[in-house]
C-alpha cells in the first residue's frame, strides 16, 4: 500500500472530484496508475452491456441515484476501471489473500449502516441480473422485538431493517455495546445475523463465512451469532459436524478494515 486518504462521503461530484486529486497527487510520486479499481457501495448496475453499467441504482443517499462512479477516473486517466460492490470485493480480498486462503468458496458479510454480502467462488464473484441483496431477506421475528417496525426504506422489517446499525439506534436509542438490557439486545440482533449465516451456508454451501463491520466491532456479538446459527444448523450440515461451535466457519476479517480496499486493488489489477 503506497498512500491511502479518506474521503467522506458528500455529494457525488464532490466527492468523486477528491478522488480524482487524490489520484492525480499519487501519480506525481508513484508514476502512472495502469488501471483503477473500485469497491463501491450499491446498489449499482454491473452489467457491462447496460447503457447504466457503473451507475448507482435506486438508493437512499442524497444525490448518488444514477451517479456514475467510474466516469470521473476513466475522463481524467483513460486507463481501465474496474467495478463492483464494496462488499464483493472485500470477499475478494479475504478469498485471496486473508481468511479463505486455500478454500475454494467464502462468503462476505458486513453489518454496520447497511447490511450486505456477496459469495466468492474459484475466484469469482457471483452475478446474476444484479449482485446479491442479501441484507433484505426475510427473516423470523424474535418474540422479544415485537413493537418494532423496522427502518428498511423498502421492506421495513427485513434483516437489514431490524439488525443494521440504524435499526439498533432507533429501536434503543444507543448501540448494543452501550444498552442496559444489553444481553437480551445481543441475543436478538445475533439471532437475526445468525438467520443469514444459516441461509448463505444452506443456500450457497459456501466453506466460509467472514462477518465485518461496524457493529461487529462490538466482539461480544460474534459468539451470540456463532450460538444461534449453531442451533439452528444443529449438526445438519457437513461443515457444523468437525466444527459445531462454528469457530473456524464463521469469522472476522483477516485483513480488518482493509478488506475492502484491498479487494478494489485486486480488481485493478485484474484489468491489467
Ligand atoms: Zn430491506
Amino acid at each position: 500500500m503506497l498512500a491511502e486518504c479518506l474521503i467522506p462521503t458528500t455529494a457525488p461530484q464532490t466527492t468523486l472530484a477528491r478522488v480524482v486529486e487524490f489520484f492525480v497527487e499519487a501519480q506525481e510520486r508513484f508514476g502512472a496508475a495502469r488501471a483503477f479499481g473500485i469497491g463501491s457501495f450499491g446498489p449499482i448496475d454491473l452489467d457491462p452491456g447496460s447503457p447504466t453499467y457503473g451507475r448507482l441504482l435506486r438508493t437512499p443517499k442524497p444525490g448518488w441515484a444514477g451517479a456514475d462512479v467510474r466516469q470521473a477516473l476513466i475522463e481524467r486517466f483513460e486507463r481501465p476501471v474496474a467495478i463492483d460492490t464494496d462488499v464483493n470485493a472485500a470477499a475478494l480480498a479475504e478469498a485471496e489473500h486473508g481468511a479463505g486462503r486455500g478454500l475454494r468458496s467464502l462468503a462476505y458479510v458486513t453489518v454496520g449502516t447497511g447490511i450486505g454480502g456477496g459469495v466468492i467462488h474459484d475466484g469469482r464473484t457471483r452475478y446474476g441480473s444484479t449482485h446479491p441483496e442479501m441484507g433484505h431477506i426475510v427473516v423470523r421475528r424474535d418474540p422479544r422485538d415485537g413493537g418494532f417496525a423496522g427502518v428498511c426504506p423498502f421492506h421495513g422489517d427485513c434483516l437489514e431493517g431490524l439488525a443494521s446499525g440504524p435499526a439498533i439506534q432507533a429501536r434503543w436509542g444507543a448501540p448494543l455495546d452501550s444498552l442496559a438490557a444489553r444481553s437480551d439486545a445481543l441475543d436478538i440482533i445475533g439471532g437475526y445475523l445468525a438467520q443469514l449465516v444459516v441461509s448463505i451456508a444452506l443456500l450457497t454451501a459456501c466453506e466460509r463465512i467472514v462477518i465485518g463491520g461496524g457493529v461487529m466491532t462490538d466482539g461480544a456479538l460474534l459468539p451470540r451469532i456463532r450460538e444461534a446459527a449453531s442451533r439452528f444448523i444443529s449438526g445438519y450440515l457437513p461443515v457444523a459436524r468437525g466444527d459445531p461451535t462454528l469457530e473456524g466457519y464463521l469469522v472476522p476479517p483477516a485483513l480488518g478494515e482493509r478488506s475492502g480496499i484491498i479487494g478494489a486493488a485486486l480488481l485493478a489489477q485484474r484489468m491489467r
